[in-house]
């Protein structure tokens, strides 16, 4: 059989519409619950193979993406290299359209497209269960990425429950120009005895399985339910983002901090309904992008988590 030359794949970004921090573990970590959904906005990701070299070698000319080994897309390609695939080579081509550092997956979406897209392209027929496994190796957030939609994360954030697909929204996104947030740093200014109480997951589960309409009451009931225990240790470490927050929350909109920031978000039914604060931020200087979040097929039987 003919071995393929390149496979492209598309990297969507994501947003953690709920995000609760359960307790610190003894390993360090945070356990976890969070709703992630995934967006429109994508990074490109072409992988050519280089069938007779074992390098892999990465193009990628946005800035703050490092381009040795230590990018996350390098390293997906070199543990896939090391488990699976002794001996094959890839020239990873990526094209940044998610803003870097700012709470919306890209590093970590880039990794799962070049976990999926070398499986195709060196014809390695693994399961899902072992690129998960793999994807949990590379980071919390790169599970998430295999299969996209709208999804519980559990334990780290590496435990993936398919969940009923959001109702399609257009989606806001803004932040402080220039602002970057790494994870560690904003973790390391979490305070848990300050949290606000848990139980809000539970409460999106129970609305998103309703069988209401999904109208403006359903859309002001989950408004209401969002919530992201990071978002102090954020505004404690770049206050612009609390003003960025405070600027759509004046428009009327529904914002959250993304993640680990900075990045702020705003859902609405209808595209338009974002566009004057789009404007209004824009003009404060703001890096502001407007997409919509992408919905994948139901899944058989998700959403019926405890
Ligand atoms: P995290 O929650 O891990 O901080 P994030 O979603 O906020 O992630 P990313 O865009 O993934 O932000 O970038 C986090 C860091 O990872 C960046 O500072 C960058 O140096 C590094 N990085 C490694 N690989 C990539 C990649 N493919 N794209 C973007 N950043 C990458």
């Amino acid at each position: 059989m003919q071995e393929m030359e390149k496979v492209e794949r598309t990297a969507r970004a994501k947003l953690n519409l709920i995000l609760e921090v359960l307790f610190r573990r003894p390993d360090g970590y945070h356990e976890l619950r969070t709703v992630m959904q995934e967006l429109a906005l994508h990074d490109q990701v072409t992988l050519w193979n280089l069938p007779s070299s074992h390098r892999i070698e990465l193009v990628c000319e946005a800035e703050g993406v490092p381009r040795d080994g230590t990018n996350l897309a390098a390293q997906a390609a070199a543990l896939l290299q090391r488990t699976h695939a002794p001996g094959r080579g890839v020239r990873i081509h990526l094209v940044k359209a998610i803003p870097v550092a700012a709470g919306l997956g890209g590093g970590s979406s880039d990794a799962a497209a070049v976990l999926q897209g070398l499986n195709a392209l060196w014809g390695l027929r693994l399961e899902p269960g072992t690129l998960g496994e793999l994807a949990a190796q590379l980071g919390s957030d790169v599970p998430f990425f295999l299969q996209g939609g709208t999804a519980l994360a559990e334990g780290r954030g590496e435990k993936i429950t398919p969940l009923k697909p959001l109702p399609p929204c257009g989606v806001l996104l803004a932040a402080p120009a220039g602002a970057t947030l790494a994870a560690d740093q904003v973790y390391s200014r979490l305070c848990l005895e300050t949290l606000p109480p848990g139980g809000r997951t539970e409460a999106f589960l129970r609305l998103l399985n309703s069988p209401s309409p999904r109208g403006p009451e359903w859309f002001q009931a989950f408004g209401k339910l969002l919530v992201n225990h990071l978002e102090e240790a954020v505004f404690t470490l770049n206050p612009d983002v609390a003003l960025v927050k405070e600027t759509l929350r004046r428009s009327g909109l529904t914002a959250l901090v993304s993640g680990s920031g900075p990045t702020v978000f705003a859902v609405a039914e209808d595209r338009g309904m974002l566009e004057p604060a789009a404007g209004e931020l824009q003009e404060q200087g703001c890096r502001v992008l407007l997409t919509e979040t992408h919905q994948v097929k139901e899944p058989e039987k998700g959403g019926e988590h405890p």
